[in-house]
């Protein structure tokens, strides 16, 4: 690994930006920022689009002109990490949308398709835990009203799964997660997501 300092932008619109900035902090050489605006963006070895609500995420992307460098920042190849509503607003396909009237955007980074909410309501909420691929330990995972991931294209890798359908998945240098690493007690996935910065 080099020893430069990386600066990874994390998506700070709704939802649980602060925790992702929290264990990127406690990583050696990495610099989180809250990226808010285009500028903040420009600044950014890496880009993470969070939890939260992907419809309330969509709105204010494209209420605060974020829309347009998010989506020339995936179309540039970057590298980007969604996780939960964040994978859901990375993915090319997407069933269960509940409400006719609710958008949700979706920047077609990944070629997979998720279904919303598709592990249950907030009390469906769960932990369990999770073999990762390259990891010599389990990852203690937390789904909440997570997407699941209901098909893969070709070129994603699936680097773990929970009963069957992918959790953790990577395409070039754009990686999903549908639940919430953040939440964890060990900062594996984030330095998985770091080693795809340099
Ligand atoms: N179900 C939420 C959505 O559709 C995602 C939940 C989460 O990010 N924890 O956006």
């Amino acid at each position: 690994m080099s020893n430069r300092r990386l600066t990874i932008g994390v998506l700070a619109l709704q939802g649980a930006f602060a925790k992702h900035i929290e264990m990127f902090d406690l990583l050696d050489g990495v610099n989180a920022v809250e990226v808010r605006s285009g500028d903040q963006l420009d600044a950014c070895d890496g880009l993470v689009i969070p939890g939260g609500e992907s419809t309330v995420i969509s709105q204010l992307l494209t209420s605060s002109s974020l829309l347009e460098p998010v989506t020339k920042w995936c179309s540039e190849d970057r590298p980007v990490w969604g996780t939960c509503a964040g994978m859901i607003i990375l993915a090319s396909g997407l069933t269960n949308m509940v409400d006719a009237d609710e958008k949700v955007i979706q920047l077609a980074a990944l070629d997979i398709t998720v279904e919303r909410n598709g592990y249950g309501r907030q009390i469906d909420s769960f932990e369990t835990d999770l073999d990762v691929v390259g990891q010599a330990r389990s990852f203690k995972a937390m789904f909440i009203r997570a997407p699941k991931v209901t098909e893969v294209g070709s070129e994603v890798e699936v680097l773990a799964e929970h009963e069957t359908s992918p959790v953790l998945v990577q395409q070039r240098s754009v990686l999903a997660s549908s639940f919430h690493p953040e939440l964890s007690d060990s900062s594996a996935i984030h330095k998985m997501f770091i080693a795809n910065c340099f």
